[in-house]
């Protein structure tokens, strides 16, 4: 009997490659497996990095880009697309456009610096990602100091999560996740798309192997939107599994270590 294969969702991340396996690129591909879909990758930049951080960072042409994007849609195709780092402002106008023209739910993950606070994104960008990426997202998600860059507002309470999900929903996506794990007390993120209000809470760990957070949250959640999630449920799951993450971090190199994968 022939075996008829069954195909999984599939899933691009449009994002930069980490050499230390941590975050970008590689954080996205294991997330994706780990949640049962096919990734697929666009990679924007490529960065010199471990433990300790950034070493160096070498952005790609743009030609590059859409090249491998026209690559993966035109035959493969596309049931959710993740974006990260896109380093700068051509690279964020030339992957909103490409965004522009699929019906694939986007999931906007607006990368600033990283936790070790080497910038990922030119400042000269953020104008474009207010403007022409934020309008192309099902769903963004910055943490605090990407709130503040894209808003100038700087949360300190839920409140102020409420005020920052408003003023970034003016931006145009169609929902946010205003991630509140930087604020002291009990984590927790706001999701919203201006009518609903989803408070999600967590236990806080006490693990300081949290490399990849970020982008392990925004490729869990278009994983499951993949998989046919509504957005609400899809965050949930993506949040679930983020938590299991960093419970399973670990200590890798001198500095900080990544979050685990497949548990
Ligand atoms: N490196 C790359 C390529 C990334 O895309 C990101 C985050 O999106 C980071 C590093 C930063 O990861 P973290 O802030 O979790 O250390």
């Amino acid at each position: 009997m022939p075996i008829t294969p069954s195909v999984p969702p599939r899933v691009l991340t449009v994002a930069g490659s980490d050499s230390g396996g941590g975050a970008g690129i590689q954080a996205d591909l294991k997330t994706m497996l780990a949640l049962g879909t096919h990734g697929m990758s666009v990679l924007t930049a490529v960065t010199a990095q471990n433990s300790l951080g950034v070493q160096g960072a070498w952005e790609l042409p743009a030609e590059a880009v859409r090249a491998q994007y026209r690559s993966v849609v035109d035959d493969i195709g596309v049931d959710a697309v993740k974006t990260g780092m896109l380093s700068s402002a051509h690279l964020v106008e030339t992957v909103a456009e490409l965004l522009a023209g699929t019906d694939a739910p986007a999931v906007v993950d607006p990368v600033g610096v990283s936790k070790h606070g080497d910038p990922l994104l030119a400042a000269e960008a953020l104008d474009s990602v207010r403007t022409k990426l934020l309008p192309v997202a099902t769903v963004a998600t910055p943490n605090l100091d990407e709130v503040a860059q894209l808003t100038g507002i700087t949360v300190t309470d839920e409140p102020g999560m409420r005020r920052a999900a408003a003023a970034l929903l003016g931006f145009g996506p169609r929902w946010v996740v205003v991630k509140g794990g930087h604020l002291p007390g009990e984590p927790v993120d706001l999701l919203t798309d201006g009518a609903e209000e989803h408070w999600l809470r967590a236990p806080r760990h006490d693990n300081r192997h949290t490399h990849g957070t970020g982008c392990t949250l925004a490729s869990a959640i278009a994983s499951h939107l993949a998989r046919g999630a509504d957005v609400p449920t899809a965050v949930r799951a993506a949040k679930a599994y983020v938590t299991g993450a960093i419970e399973a971090g670990f200590p890798l190199g001198a500095g900080i270590g990544p979050v685990g994968h497949g548990w």
